[in-house]
């Protein structure tokens, strides 16, 4: 922090699911993701911004419940703080549950940093008939506290300006908090105190050593590893702690809690009222989760609410997805009209439009498909849904801590594979990370609405559906695999927090939406052009190379007969240019490779354009469909457009590949980038595992259902 050039490092911090990043996002005009379940934020979020002429970097940190904790993200948020570069902690605290929420504050406090306190989802304690005394709690707490409705932006001018006010009265630290604990506490916490003022002359002041005290005695181990050169200082902690509890019969971590609920008891009794007796909501919440957690009604209710997603997604999504085609192929003949003949029209229309267009009419679904999401998560029933899963695991012998992260793996697996950190035992963790490419991510959604559309046309929605399914269905799958040969040990039981049910605002839901919008379209302006015009050139060059029979020649043949009808000539005329087309592309670049490769997935039927498409998808999943796209244009075939192409590859393969075709491109590998995450947050030979693994599943799956399909028809 500098008091002359105005720059100060704020952080927030709270308990998993309290509002925390929204604050950040309303305060720093930020777009991280938030969610109503907890632990959505696993990293440490940076964002600078200016108020009021202050430069305030604002850190959003993971949710923790006290700082003496285990597991990684809550360890982040620890190192965090301790490393002393954050001047002013924002503790992010839910009004409703404000008795839970303090334990922390009371942790907090005791370091003695500043801190202002944010009583947030403040909408949400009114109804509950919730009213607050703000200065008797500022005082209480000795800091500043603001009553905030992140999803609305209520309250948040008035933080904003409250941590400038804050900043300009340059406190390095404050008076830390004195919870009085147990006489028998107090006299270990003093005898430590001393040991340690001994040990750190000059370093730390009486309120640093008091709270050095109490954490060594609460038992913080990486505390206590810190002053590993101090025999004597750990060997005294080791005995008094031995001691207090051998009196108490409670541990000393439990007597330091008592301890805090004491006084965040005595603290809620004066500075909180409520009005009515609202319990309503909670029984609320009992009500429907009764019915939605309910042990053979759930299940199926899971499943009918996302048929039911697909369903609408599909017959929703037609009618906007024809706007946006008839919008491309105005856009392609006006582009067609305006440029000479030549190879860059060709690039331009064949390729980067191609391309584009082919992917960006898919729009309206993601849309749909992630206002969807966006409502079960802010409603709560996403992580009911992981819930349901992780009992069903139970059948197994599992606990399916491995299924928390995966909801996300809809939207998309790279943030799924790093919220895996909030999983603690290493081999669910490694599970996790493993069954996550098998998560239909959004990108993979137009190439199966795509294949769906032309081979399922009535029953789409269906089809899509029972891809999903697939997705599930095979990631539970190879949990048990995994865990039964793979990796072994590491199943604990854990309990699962459930959030309240909400209804949530239209705000919050389109912000969700908007924000994929933003994602898709810019990965169409992006990834899309480039492996659409990689794709293209691979397809054009070389040119000019020798084919088995003169085309041209040929063409003016027909041309000038005189024995064929109009008709006839039109017909021999599409005929020969299409196999023309068809011998270039074969002796193409992309042509060789494909046909390279293509033996591999000749049982399959997939034929070489198929396997150029599934190469295209190793890098990005949304390219798949430029690459079909890029592929089949025929500038004289009578439909254009996705009609055009769909109709293309219906003429291409049987209904039996093209379901195999879905099988295999849901699941036959991780990404570029989730390849790198896994790779991130597992090792290399992890990343290798997977993608194997994943080929393997893909390639058996598809070619079952190549044997299924053809035995039945
Ligand atoms: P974090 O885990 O602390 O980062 O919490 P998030 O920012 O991800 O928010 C968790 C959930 O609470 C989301 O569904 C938010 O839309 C919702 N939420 C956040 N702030 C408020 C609020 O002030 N009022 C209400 N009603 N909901 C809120
Ligand atoms: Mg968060």
């Amino acid at each position: 922090m500098s008091i002359e050039s105005k720059t100060i490092t704020v952080g927030l911090i709270g308990n998993p699911n309290c509002g925390k990043t929204k604050i950040f996002n309303r305060m720093a005009k930020a777009h991280a993701d938030v969610g109503n379940y907890p632990r959505v934020t696993v990293e440490v979020e940076k964002k600078q911004f200016q108020h009021q002429g202050w430069t305030i970097t604002l850190v959003d940190l993971p949710g923790v419940y006290a700082l003496t904790s285990q597991s990684q993200e809550e360890r982040a948020s620890r190192d965090f703080l301790y490393s002393g570069q954050v001047d002013l902690l924002i503790n992010v605290l839910d009004a409703g549950n404000l008795e839970r929420a303090l334990f922390l504050t009371t942790q907090l406090l005791e370091m003695g940093k500043p801190t202002l306190f944010v009583l947030n989802m403040i909408d949400e304690a009114r109804r509950k008939g919730l009213s607050f005394k703000l200065n008797d709690l500022s005082s209480m707490l000795n800091g500043p506290v603001v009553e905030t409705d992140a999803n609305r932006g209520e309250g948040i001018p008035a933080l904003l300006d409250a941590v400038v006010a804050q900043a300009a009265k340059m406190e390095k630290d404050v008076r830390p908090l004195r919870i009085t604990y147990d006489s028998h506490l107090e006299m270990a916490v003093d005898k430590i105190k001393g040991l340690i003022r001994d040990l750190h002359p000059d370093e730390m002041n009486d309120a640093q050593c008091r709270w050095l005290a109490i954490k060594l005695l609460e038992g913080d181990d990486e505390l206590i590893r810190q002053e590993s050169d101090h025999e004597h200082l750990q060997e005294m902690v080791r005995r008094m702690r031995y001691d207090l509890s051998r009196h108490h019969g409670d541990s000393c971590e439990m007597m330091f809690a008592n301890g805090r609920f004491g006084f965040i008891h005595g603290l809620v009794s004066e500075a909180v009222s409520q009005s009515i007796d609202f319990d309503t909501r909670r029984d609320m919440t009992r009500l429907l989760d009764a019915l939605f957690l309910h042990r053979s009604l759930g299940i199926p209710l899971f499943f009918g609410m996302m048929w039911l997603m697909f369903e609408t997604t599909f017959s929703l999504g037609e009618l906007p997805a024809g706007w946006i085609e008839s919008g491309v192929s105005l856009i392609s003949g006006w582009v067609g009209g305006m440029m000479p003949d030549g190879l860059l029209r060709d690039l331009m229309l064949e390729g980067v439009i191609t391309g584009m267009g082919a992917v960006i009419v898919f729009l309206p679904y993601i849309l749909i498909l992630f206002f969807f999401i966006a409502f079960f998560s802010e409603t709560g029933y996403l992580a009911r849904s992981s819930f349901l899963l992780d009992r069903a695991m139970h059948v197994f012998g599992l606990h399916g801590k491995a299924f928390i992260p995966l909801v996300m793996g809809f939207g998309c697996n790279v943030p799924a594979v790093m919220a895996t950190r909030t999983i603690e035992s290493p081999q669910s963790r490694l599970i996790a990370i493993l069954i996550n490419p098998f998560m239909s991510c959004a990108q993979r959604l137009p190439a199966f609405i795509l294949i769906a559309g032309a081979f399922f046309a009535e029953s789409s929605g269906l089809a899509i559906f029972l891809i999903y399914m697939t997705s599930i269905g095979v990631a539970m799958g190879a949990s048990v695999i995994l865990s039964r040969f793979v990796i072994r040990g590491g199943g604990e039981s854990f309990v699962m927090e459930l959030p309240p049910y909400r209804l949530p605002t239209m705000g919050a839901v389109l912000y969700h939406m908007w924000d994929k919008a933003y994602d898709f379209v810019r990965m169409v302006g992006g990834v899309i052009v480039v492996g659409s015009v990689i794709i293209w050139f691979l397809q054009a060059f070389p040119q000019n190379v020798q084919l088995s029979q003169d085309y041209n020649a040929l063409i003016a043949k027909v041309e000038q007969s005189q024995s064929l009808t109009p008709k006839q000539i039109r017909h021999e005329l599409t005929e020969l240019k299409r196999t023309k087309k068809q011998e270039e592309m074969e002796k193409s670049y992309l042509g060789q490779t494909g046909m390279a490769v293509s033996p591999i997935f000749a049982p399959l039927g997939f034929d070489w354009k198929d396997t150029v498409a599934i190469i295209s998808g190793f890098f990005a999943k949304e390219v798949v469909v430029a690459s079909y796209a890029v592929l089949y244009n025929e500038d004289d075939s009578e439909e254009t457009g996705s009609e055009g192409l769909r109709q293309a590859l219906s003429k291409a393969m049987s209904p039996v590949t093209a379901a195999a075709l879905m099988v295999f491109l849901l699941l036959y590998s991780p990404c570029l980038s989730t390849f790198a995450a896994i790779k991130r947050e597992a090792s290399w030979g992890w990343a290798g595992f997977s993608l194997v693994f994943s080929l393997a599943m893909g390639w058996s799956l598809a070619y079952l259902v190549v044997v299924v399909g053809t035995l039945l028809t």
